[in-house]
């Protein structure tokens, strides 16, 4: 501070003292014009500074502050120390920046971020690839707008990012995409987009695969029943080891088409080009009819009842339906001992959804089992489930039927106590 009075004063007092010298020898005249033409000089002489500084100020250039060794040398000195702090700070932020895009560049995925009404406001080249959009053309731009696929555009507006989306031929025709929305921020998301196309190639394989191996072996199969079914018919056959064999024959061809024929329901289901047939199903009737069957299997060994608490009719399919029911009243009495008893339920649920339950008083199934059930060749216990003639698949089928119908399967159950097997059906499957 003490610098700049210094600084700041030195001039005028000169001026001051030379010009009192002047009066002292030439007289007032001479040294006021001299005081006067001084002070102008001096005056310009700020004001073309601030000129200067008035010039910079309209296009900064951190290269280019004014310079000075006067009065004005503290302002220029700090001005410049500010700026080249700046630049400084500028080009850190822009190297870290520089660092972050190359790491989202060098993502397996396809990232965008978008702001609270889905405009474009940066994305990776991955993304461009996925979505075919442009990093610097499309900013600003909505990504619906972009990306046109009906099912993507729904999947944003329905906001519900609990799965990702699969997206069928996006850009290229080959292309599958699964695509995941992560929220963040206020209103903003991220968009990621994963390539699936090799794994969904690999998991078509895999279902043609089963599909056509199954398919292959049916053939054989019922062949090989007929002639074994007509063997056992035959009266002249009497040696004991012989029947003995064909019994045995019988029974694992017969477990064998189970096998194949479950193998077959499964990919039929699993097939995304097979749509559901959506027709009225009358419950009511398939269950008695179901109950019948159920009967059949347990041969009166269990106490099998109906318990109709509603009329309702169902949205959906009957032969999958069918398939669906049966499969969980076949399990209750394979996994009943004599005497049990099981109860089939059909009755209306919370909010205009349905409710079919099976409940048994069987062995039961202990908790960490639960949850994997639905897994195919899942099985609690192995032998169990071969002798009763199980192959693994039933809750799969299930669990497939239920979700092609947008319901859900519940299972309660207790070792050694029974287990209530549940299907609950949405509202708008629901018809009077
Ligand atoms: P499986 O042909 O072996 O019965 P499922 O897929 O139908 O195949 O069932 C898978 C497993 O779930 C069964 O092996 C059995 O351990 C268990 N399970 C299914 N239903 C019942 C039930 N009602 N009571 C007890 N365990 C059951």
């Amino acid at each position: 501070m003490f610098d700049f009075w210094q600084r700041a004063l030195i001039y005028p007092l000169t001026i001051l003292l030379v010009s009192l010298l002047l009066w002292s020898i030439l007289g007032a005249l001479p040294a006021a014009l001299f005081f006067g033409c001084a002070i102008l000089l001096r005056l310009l002489f700020n004001l073309h500074k601030l000129g200067a500084l008035e010039f910079w100020s309209l296009s900064p250039d951190t290269r280019n502050v004014p310079e000075d060794s006067g009065l004005w040398e503290d302002v220029f000195t700090r001005l410049n120390k500010m700026m080249r702090k700046r630049r400084e700070e500028r080009e850190k932020y822009a190297t870290a920046l520089h660092q972050i895009e190359q790491a989202t560049s060098a993502l397996p995925e396809g990232v965008v971020i978008l702001d609270d009404a889905d405009h474009v406001e940066w994305c990776n080249p991955l993304a461009e690839t996925h979505f075919g959009l442009d990093s610097v053309r499309d900013v600003g731009q909505q990504i619906t707008y972009l990306a046109r696929q009906p099912e993507f555009v729904q999947f944003l507006a329905v906001a519900n990012y609990a799965a990702p989306l699969i997206l069928r031929g996006t850009r290229q025709d080959e292309l599958v995409l699964s695509i995941k929305v992560v929220p963040y921020g206020i209103n903003k998301k991220l968009l990621i987009s994963r390539d699936i196309t090799q794994l969904e190639r690999i998991e078509t394989m895999r279902r043609d695969f089963v599909a056509n191996v199954s398919h292959e072996l049916r053939t054989p199969l019922t062949v090989i029943n007929g002639f074994v079914e007509t063997l056992q018919d035959m009266s002249q056959l009497d040696n004991d080891m012989a029947r003995r064999a064909l019994d045995l024959m019988g029974d694992q061809a017969r477990r064998m088409e189970g096998l194949v024929n479950d193998l077959l329901t499964l990919s039929r289901l699993e097939n995304t080009n097979n749509t559901l047939a959506e027709e009225v199903v009358n419950v009511p009737l398939l269950l008695k009819s179901i109950q019948q069957e159920g009967q059949a299997l347990s041969a009166g060994k269990h106490m099998m009842t109906l318990e109709l608490d509603s009329t309702a009719k169902l949205q959906g399919n009957t032969a999958e339906l069918r398939s669906a029911f049966g499969n969980l009243v076949s399990n209750a009495v394979r996994y009943t001992p004599q005497g049990g008893a099981i109860i089939i339920r059909w009755g209306e649920h919370v909010n205009g959804a349905l409710k079919f339950s099976v409940r048994d008083s069987g062995i039961g199934v202990a908790p960490e089992h639960i949850p994997r059930l639905t897994e195919r060749f899942y099985r609690v216990d192995r032998s169990r489930s071969r002798e009763t003639g199980g192959t693994g698949l039933g809750l799969a089928i299930v669990k497939h039927i239920v979700s092609r119908h947008q319901g859900h399967l519940e299972i309660v159950s207790e070792e050694g106590q029974g287990s209530t097997f549940s299907i609950v059906f949405p509202a708008k499957r629901h018809l009077e």
